[in-house]
């Protein structure tokens, strides 16, 4: 059984590997669609993942962006709320869909499928994704 490599920068980040503000919204989602289909991956073969850190929103490069520089780009404003609030949603989420993967659950896979809490986590990062980069635009020099 190999163990799959989800969560592996996340655990050796430092502040000098920490690039989540050097990121664009669009990659914050790449990272996060990548991760949604590593543990459908891993629900059909039967891989193990990280499922502890995949449940920490601080573990990956969005969440230490929104934790430090992300309140001062945003403002802690409405919007800010909204984007810490989904992105631990999306967290929580594969969290559980994480230890189900582990234990070989027969609802893994279903608890992917779209309508289910994880499919509706990520679509809430997508369309947070929109928002943030309609509120970054012109803040950021490219
Ligand atoms: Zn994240």
């Amino acid at each position: 059984m190999t163990r799959r490599a989800l969560g592996w920068r996340s655990n050796n980040l430092t502040t000098n590997q920490y690039r989540g503000a050097l990121m664009t919204p669009d990659e914050h989602l790449a990272y996060h669609r990548e991760l949604a289909r590593e543990l459908a991956e891993a629900a059909k073969t039967g891989d193990r993942v990280d499922a502890f850190s995949i449940a920490r929103p601080l573990r990956c490069d969005m969440g230490h962006w929104l934790h430090h520089d992300g309140v001062d780009e945003l403002g802690d404003g409405p919007l800010y709320r909204e984007a810490v609030e989904r992105h631990n949603e999306f967290h929580k989420a594969a969290e559980l869909v994480a230890k189900a993967v582990n234990v070989r659950s027969s609802e893994s896979q279903r608890m992917m499928a779209p309508g289910s809490t994880f499919a509706i986590a990520l679509n809430g990062l997508e369309m947070l994704t929109i928002k943030l980069n309609r509120a970054l635009k012109g803040q950021r020099v490219a």
